[in-house]
C-alpha cells in the first residue's frame, strides 16, 4: 500500500508537494484571504509500521516561525488520544519523524476541535441546563453561538478561538463549561448565583471550518476589530457587540493560544493607560486566585504593556473594557508546553486545556470582587 495525505476536512490544512514510501513534503496552505499561516491538520493513510518523516518546507516563512523552537507535533491514531511526536526544526523545515502502529495517523499544530465536538459542547450544555441561542451569522452564514448560564445580575463574558487555529481554547471551554453546569460544584454555584455567563464557545467558525490559523473568512484578524467592526467583514465580532450593548459586561475573558512562548499567562486591560482603580484591580485579583488554583499559571513571562501597539484599541479586551468599563482579560495558553507544568508525552494538551478551564471558576469569581 503507498502513502496517502489528505485534508480536506473540517479545520484541515496541508499542501503535498511530493510523496515517496516513507514520507512527504509538505506545505503549511496560507489562511483563506489572509496573510497568516501555522496551523496544520492532516491524515496520512497507508502508514502502519513505517518510519514517517514528515517535512513542512515553508515553515521557516510561517507568521510565528520563533513558534518551531522546541515545539513538538501533535499526532493521533485513533482520532482521540493526542502525543507529541519527534519534531526537529532546521534552515526553514519542519521535520516530524513518527512510527505508527496503526494504518492512519493524524497530525496536526495541536489536538483539532471539529464541528462534530463543537455541536456535542452546545448539546451537552443545553441538556444540563444553559439556554443556548445564535447571535448573528458569519461572512459564510454559520451560526455564532451564544450559550447562557446562570442568572445573577453580573455579566460575565467567555469567548473562545476569535483566531480559529487556537483550539487549546475550546478545550478549555469543555472543562470551564462541564464545572459551571455542575450542580455539585461549589464554584460554579457560586458564579451562576453571582453573574449571569455568557458564553461564545467559537467566534470564528469559519476559519475553524476553513483550517486558518487566524483569519475569519473575509481575511480578518477578528481580535483586531473590536473598536468598530465591519458588518460585512468582521459580523462575528459586529454580532457578539450586539449582544453585550444588550447585557452590559462586567467581566470578559478572551481565550487564547499562544505560538512562541512555553507558559500559560494573562495579558489584562490594566495596562490601558485609561484603566480605572477598579478595572486594574480586577485583574489583580484574577491573577491572584488563578495563581492559587493553577499550578500551569504565572505572571512572570508574557506581552509587553506596549504589546500590538497602534491595534490595541481593536483588541477585544481592551475595547470591551473601555466600552462597558469592564475587568477584561486575555488567556493565553501554550502551543508548546508549559515550563511550570511541563508534561514529557503531550506536552501542553487537551487535559491540561480542560483543567485550566476547571481552575479559571474561582479566578472569575475573585476578579468580579465575590468569594
Ligand atoms: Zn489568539
Amino acid at each position: 500500500m503507498s502513502l496517502a495525505i489528505d485534508a480536506d476536512f473540517h479545520g484541515g490544512n496541508i499542501i503535498v508537494q511530493s510523496l515517496g514510501e516513507a514520507g512527504a513534503d509538505l506545505a503549511i496552505r496560507q489562511d483563506s484571504n489572509g496573510p497568516w499561516l501555522q496551523w496544520f491538520y492532516f491524515r496520512v493513510s497507508g502508514a502502519g509500521g513505517r518510519a514517517l518523516t514528515l517535512r513542512i518546507v515553508n515553515a521557516g516563512g510561517s507568521t510565528y516561525p520563533e513558534g518551531w523552537a522546541g515545539y513538538r507535533a501533535c499526532v493521533s491514531e485513533d482520532g482521540e488520544t493526542w502525543t507529541r511526536a519527534e519534531t526537529r526544526y532546521a534552515d526553514g523545515v519542519l521535520e516530524i519523524r513518527h512510527r505508527p502502529a496503526a494504518e492512519a495517523l493524524h497530525v496536526a499544530y495541536f489536538p483539532p476541535y471539529d464541528d462534530r465536538r463543537h455541536q456535542a459542547l452546545l448539546a451537552r450544555a443545553t441538556a444540563a441546563g444553559a439556554r443556548g441561542d445564535v447571535l448573528g451569522r458569519s461572512v459564510n452564514g454559520r451560526a455564532i453561538d451564544r450559550l447562557t448560564i446562570g442568572s445573577g445580575p453580573r455579566q460575565v463574558w467567555w469567548l473562545g478561538r476569535q483566531h480559529s487555529g487556537e483550539t487549546m481554547a475550546s478545550w478549555w471551554m469543555e472543562g470551564a463549561l462541564e464545572r459551571l453546569l455542575d450542580p455539585a460544584d461549589a464554584a460554579g454555584r457560586a458564579l451562576t448565583a453571582a453573574a449571569t455567563v455568557h458564553v461564545v464557545p467559537l467566534v470564528n467558525v469559519d476559519g475553524a471550518a476553513r483550517g486558518n490559523l487566524r483569519g475569519n473568512a473575509a481575511g480578518l484578524d477578528l481580535n483586531r476589530q473590536w473598536h468598530g467592526p465591519d458588518p460585512a467583514k468582521a459580523p462575528e465580532v459586529a454580532a457578539v457587540l450586539a449582544a453585550m450593548d444588550a447585557t452590559g459586561v462586567d467581566l470578559s475573558l478572551d481565550v487564547h493560544g499562544d505560538e512562541t512562548l512555553p507558559h500559560v499567562f494573562v495579558d489584562g486591560a490594566d495596562v490601558d493607560p485609561q484603566a480605572t482603580t477598579a478595572q486594574i484591580g480586577g485583574v489583580e485579583r484574577f491573577k491572584t486566585a488563578l495563581l492559587a488554583a493553577s499550578p500551569a499559571f504565572q505572571t512572570k513571562v508574557g506581552y509587553p504593556p506596549t504589546y500590538a501597539g497602534a491595534e490595541a484599541p481593536g483588541m477585544c479586551t481592551r475595547a470591551v473594557a473601555r466600552r462597558y468599563g469592564a475587568v477584561g482579560l486575555t488567556l493565553e495558553m501554550p502551543f508548546k508546553d508549559s515550563l511550570e507544568a511541563p508534561d514529557a508525552v503531550a506536552g501542553w494538551s487537551i487535559g491540561a486545556s480542560r483543567q485550566l478551564g476547571r481552575d479559571a471558576l474561582p479566578a472569575v469569581l475573585a476578579g468580579l470582587g465575590v468569594g
